[in-house]
C-alpha cells in the first residue's frame, strides 16, 4: 500500500517538476528544420551572386530553413537562418503574418539569410538581364511559407533547456578570411551557443556565428549548394550532436575567394585550389572543429528573461542602379520605395546617353528594421543579438573606420562602432537581418566618383551594391539607440 503511494506522488511529482520549472522563468528551447532547395529540372532556376544568367544544373547539396525557438521569462524569440542570398522586409513582413495566425504565442521572429551564393535568386538582381527578374515567384511564395512553418515547429517544441554560451577568437578565424580592400579590417569572433535539453540531456540545437561571404564555388559553379556553412553544420551535428543553425555576421568585403585563404588538404597535402569543393569542406570543417573548441571553454548562465527591441527604420535610396531595377520589377514589388514614411510606387523616365529612356522609381526611401535581444540572468545581460540588415563592414562592427586622399566625404563623422556599445561578452551580430540593403559603408571611406581611395587607377568594389552613403549612419545610429534604451 505504502509502495504503490509513493508511486502515485512520484508520478505526480515527475508530472509538475517542467511546468513548475517553466513558471519559474526556466528558459525553453525548440529546434526545426525544413530543406528549400528547388527543383532544377523541371524549372529554370536562376543562381544569385556573381553574374546574370547563371542557372542551375544541378544540386550538390541541399538548403535549408533552421529555426532556434528560446522562451523565458514569458517571452518568445525565434532566430531563423535561411541559406539563400537575401529576403527583403516585405517577405519577413509576410513570414510573421503567418506566424501570428499559427503559434500568437511568439513574441518576435528574426529571419536572417546565410548569403550564399550559390542557391536561388531570392532577390531580382540575378536574372537573364540586369533588368529581369531572376525571381521565381512561385518558389518564393513557398519559401515565406516554409519559413513560417519552421519558425512555428520550432516554437511547438520548446522543452526545458541549458544554455551554454562561448567565443574564441582562434587566429586561424581571420586567416580564414580575405579582404581585399582598405582599411584591413576583419570581424574574426566567432559565438557559439549550445541548447541541451534538461529532461533527456541532449544537444537540441548549436547556433554558430561567424562573419565570411559563403561563396567558395565562385561564379563557375552551376550545382546548388550552401557553400561552407553546409560542411560546417554537417560537422557540427555529427560531432556535437543537435541542430546546427549558422548565421553570417559582418561579411561586408569579407570573402573564402582568393589565395589570402590558403588551407591544406590533409589527403593530398598541396594547397586546395581556389573555387573548389575541397575548399569549400576544408574551410566548414576547420570551423566546425573551432566551434567544438570554443565549447570546451562555455559558460552556463541561468537565462531567465529575454528583453526584445525593434526599430523600424527609413533609410534614403541614393543608388540609381536599384532605382531602375525596383521600377523594371527586378525585385518582384518586394522591395517599394516610401516617401515621408509613406509607400510611393511613382516613376518617372529618363534619357540616358548609352542606353536610351529608362524607368525609374522615385521614392526617397527603404523601408527597413534593426532588431536588438538581451538574453538576461536577473539583471545581468548575459548575452545580446542585434540584426544587421545587410552586409556591414567590418570597421563599423569592431571600429577602424579609415581617411583615405580619394574619399567622396573626407570629413564625414565616423559612425559608432556597434561591439563598442554591446554589454556582454556573447555578441551574436545577424547580417542580412530581416532584409537586405547591401553593402554598409563608413561614409568617411564612400568613393563613387574619382579620384578613388588611395588613388587607385581604378574603382574600388562596393558601392554598386549599397544603398547608398547614409545607409551605414541610419543603421548603426538605429542599433545604438535601441541597445541604450532605458
Ligand atoms: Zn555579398
Amino acid at each position: 500500500m505504502l509502495g504503490s503511494l509513493t508511486g502515485v506522488i512520484r508520478v505526480a511529482v515527475l508530472f509538475l517538476l517542467p511546468h513548475f520549472a517553466w513558471a519559474q522563468g526556466q528558459l525553453r528551447a525548440g529546434v526545426a528544420k525544413t530543406a528549400i532547395t528547388p527543383a532544377v529540372h523541371n524549372r529554370k532556376v536562376y543562381l544569385a551572386g556573381f553574374g546574370h544568367n547563371r542557372i542551375a544544373t544541378g544540386v550538390h547539396d541541399d538548403l535549408y530553413v533552421r529555426c532556434l525557438a528560446l522562451e523565458a521569462g514569458g517571452q518568445t524569440e525565434v532566430l531563423c537562418s535561411v541559406d539563400v542570398i537575401g529576403l527583403f522586409y516585405d517577405d519577413v513582413l509576410k513570414i510573421r503574418e503567418q506566424v501570428k495566425v499559427q503559434a500568437p504565442r511568439i513574441s518576435h521572429l528574426i529571419v536572417a539569410s546565410t548569403h550564399v551564393h550559390e542557391g536561388p535568386d531570392t532577390l531580382g538582381l540575378w536574372g537573364p538581364t540586369p533588368l529581369q527578374t531572376g525571381v521565381d515567384e512561385s518558389y518564393l511564395s513557398w519559401l515565406d511559407s516554409q519559413i513560417a512553418a519552421t519558425a512555428v515547429t520550432a516554437a511547438r517544441s520548446l522543452e526545458p533547456a541549458r544554455m551554454e554560451l562561448s567565443r574564441d577568437d582562434h587566429p586561424l578565424l581571420g586567416l580564414l578570411q580575405s579582404v581585399d580592400r582598405p582599411p584591413i579590417v576583419k570581424d574574426p569572433y566567432l559565438f557559439v551557443m549550445r541548447l541541451t535539453g534538461i529532461g533527456a540531456g541532449k544537444t537540441l540545437a548549436l547556433l554558430v556565428n561567424w562573419s565570411d561571404h559563403p561563396e567558395t564555388l565562385g561564379g563557375e559553379n552551376s550545382e546548388i549548394t550552401a557553400d561552407y556553412p553546409h560542411w560546417l553544420c554537417q560537422y557540427v551535428e555529427n560531432h556535437l550532436g543537435g541542430t546546427a543553425i549558422f548565421f553570417s555576421g559582418s561579411i561586408g568585403k569579407v570573402s573564402t575567394l582568393g589565395n589570402q585563404v590558403a588551407l591544406q588538404d590533409p589527403e593530398t597535402g598541396e594547397i586546395a585550389q581556389d573555387r573548389t569543393w575541397k575548399k569549400a569542406e576544408l574551410i566548414g570543417t576547420r570551423l566546425g572543429q573551432l566551434v567544438e573548441r570554443a565549447l570546451k571553454s562555455a559558460e552556463a548562465p541561468q537565462v531567465n528573461s529575454i528583453l526584445i527591441r525593434k526599430s523600424i527604420l527609413f533609410a534614403p535610396l541614393q543608388n540609381d542602379h536599384f532605382r531602375m531595377a525596383e521600377a523594371a520589377g527586378v525585385f518582384a514589388g518586394r522591395k517599394p520605395l516610401y516617401s515621408d514614411g509613406k509607400l510611393d510606387r511613382s516613376t518617372v523616365e529618363r534619357e540616358l546617353a548609352d542606353t536610351g529612356r529608362i524607368r525609374f522609381s522615385t521614392g526617397h526611401d527603404l523601408q527597413t528594421e534593426v532588431d536588438y535581444v538581451e538574453l538576461r540572468s536577473g539583471d545581468r545581460v548575459v548575452a545580446e543579438v542585434a540584426t544587421v540588415p545587410g552586409e556591414i563592414y567590418p570597421e563599423l562592427t569592431n571600429g577602424g573606420i579609415s581617411r583615405y586622399p580619394g574619399a567622396d566625404y573626407p570629413d564625414a563623422p565616423f559612425e559608432p562602432a556597434l561591439r563598442a556599445h554591446l554589454k556582454s561578452r556573447y555578441q551574436f551580430i545577424l547580417g542580412l537581418g530581416n532584409d537586405e540593403l547591401g553593402y554598409l559603408i563608413p561614409r568617411a571611406e564612400w568613393d563613387d566618383q574619382p579620384p578613388w581611395l588611395l588613388n587607385r587607377p581604378q574603382r574600388w568594389y562596393g558601392e554598386i551594391n549599397s544603398a547608398g552613403p547614409d545607409l551605414a549612419g541610419v543603421v548603426v545610429r538605429g542599433l545604438v539607440r535601441l541597445i541604450e534604451q532605458r
